[in-house]
């Protein structure tokens, strides 16, 4: 005959709870009036199963926890169904009903604990029941729950294993904390393990260097890719030596559950590095915005690196899912407007095709940070590059516009270039010069950050409100002797 599960109402606990009592050991379960609050508020939720139309078995599972974890708090056939495998369908049923979570958690007391020997076969056959469903043990842990020992059993749906066995304090720990708020936890020994468990997750898996924009100095660091896609510019050494990949996004969620364990649930803005990681496949990255919104709810910010080279490879709508699902900035490193700079330099993309895609990102809602690199064209285009700049900015009106200088990094072609002679660097006059240019021909309306100490003027403000004020702190700076400014390729800022 056919099952179904059907949820328990509340008016129905008090019979199922004269189950419970029978069912289970005193201490496994919550008192009657605890459970029917946490049903009454959700916390807790019970499922009936039926077999036609009779109720053959139930279950009680805390199921509200925003880490993504559920325990099943009971489960039990009716004495006169057992032994026809209508606890295995019930089971069956209730993991298929929760797939889309990280996991399932289900105690199990402790068979060498038992008072006799029948006892002992009743929880020797309630492991090996979730066993064959496909549950873990988790041995290597002192858990006990109201002083009753117990071991842990999971089942990973969308979490790894490893990351379950890593996290099951915390996750075990911000279970009951839901279920029984801060003044009870105390007094149990999750708190402990979640305690001495955490230390084990206390740490990120970071490959190779880092990179992030100073703006993101507050924000959480998340890998979603290694390396870079293009790895190509010229003047870039920051991934030189990086194979690129793009993580997995079971993986990027690991880390993102690590850093809730380790900072909280108040993050607030989040950069996911490395290099160009709007490359993402649209649906990949959604998943993984969400899925970030899910652990912190208090976030604000979610940003990216994104080249024009890899905007180019989303269409408008996806732009606007992202906005949605909460990428509120990409970092976009233009260098340059200027055709001729872009293609030495080896950019992968046009002035037309910034200004195409700017205006593409813009229009989704999504705020860009646009980067300029002071003297990328050497002597002999400072002219061209600091008024093509200036007519590409104006064009799509990045939110911000951020001025970097370039200098030499060892080990890329333009280091070569520079020491063989055949690029020129701009002396500090020059490089003001060229800025003084670039900002005198920008409209805006965006804002202009120097926030980067490889520049020779702090100018920051809005253009074109603070433009006087910011050409004339050019002027100023352009009687002050030259040599009092860094050395030009300077590297150890
Ligand atoms: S796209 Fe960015 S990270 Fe990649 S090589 Fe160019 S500058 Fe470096």
């Amino acid at each position: 005959m056919d099952t179904i599960i059907r949820k328990l109402l509340p008016s129905e606990l008090i019979n199922i709870y004269k189950s419970i009592e029978l069912d289970f050991a005193e201490g496994e379960y919550a008192p009657y009036d605890v459970l029917a609050k946490q049903i009454e508020k959700g916390v807790q939720k019970g499922y009936i199963l039926q077999q036609g139309k009779t109720d053959v078995a139930y279950s009680i599972c805390a199921d509200s926890c925003a880490n993504g974890y559920i325990l099943i708090s009971l489960l039990s056939v009716y004495k006169e169904f057992r032994g026809f495998g209508l606890g295995s369908t019930f089971l069956e049923e209730l993991i298929s009903s929760y797939s889309r979570n990280q996991g399932l958690i289900v105690e199990v007391e402790r068979p060498e604990n038992a008072g006799s020997d029948e006892e002992r076969a009743l929880c020797e056959m309630r492991i090996k029941f979730y066993q064959k469903a496909g549950f873990y043990l988790i041995e290597d842990i002192d858990y006990s729950i109201w002083d009753v020992p117990m071991y842990l059993m999971a089942l990973p749906l969308r979490a790894s294993m490893p990351t379950i066995n890593e996290r099951i304090g915390r996750i075990i720990y911000e279970i009951y904390l839901e279920l029984m708020g801060k003044r009870y936890i105390h007094k149990l020994k999750v708190k402990q393990l979640a305690n001495r468990l955490c230390k084990r997750s206390d740490f990120m898996r970071y490959e190779g260097t880092v990179y992030r924009p100073p703006s993101e100095a507050e924000s959480l660091l998340i890998q979603a890719t290694i390396g870079c896609p293009h790895n190509n510019c010229t003047f870039c050494g920051m991934y030189r030596n990086t194979k690129f990949r793009i993580r997995s996004v079971a993986d990027i969620k690991e880390d993102l559950l690590m850093a809730r364990d380790y900072h909280g649930y108040k993050v607030r803005s989040i950069f996911f590095a490395d290099g160009n990681t709007i490359l993402m496949k649209t649906d990949q990255l959604l998943d993984v915005l969400y899925y970030a919104r899910d652990m912190f709810p208090y976030l604000k910010r979610m940003t990216v690196y994104g080249s024009v080279k890899f905007l180019k490879l989303k269409k408008l709508h996806e732009f606007r899912l992202l906005r949605e699902a909460g990428l509120t900035r990409i970092h976009s490193g233009m260098e340059s407007g200027d055709d001729e700079v872009l293609r030495s330099i080896k950019k992968g993309f046009t002035a037309a095709e910034m200004i195409e895609e700017g205006l593409k990102v813009r229009e989704a809602g999504i705020e860009l940070s646009e980067y300029i690199l002071l003297g990328i064209g050497g002597r002999e285009r400072t002219q061209e590059h600091a008024l093509e700049s200036a007519r590409v900015l104006n064009a799509f009106t990045p939110d911000f516009v951020r001025l970097r200088t370039y200098v030499p990094w060892k080990g890329t072609p333009l280091y070569e270039d520079y020491q063989q002679g055949r690029f020129h660097l701009l002396s500090p006059y020059e490089a003001l010069k060229e800025t003084r240019l670039l900002i005198a021909n920008l409209e805006g309306p965006f804002e202009l950050l120097s926030d980067h100490v490889s520049n020779f003027a702090p100018i920051n403000g809005n253009i074109p409100n603070d433009k006087p004020e910011m050409l004339e702190t050019i002027d100023r700076l352009l009687v002050v002797p030259e040599n009092n400014f860094r050395q030009v390729d300077s590297r150890y800022l």
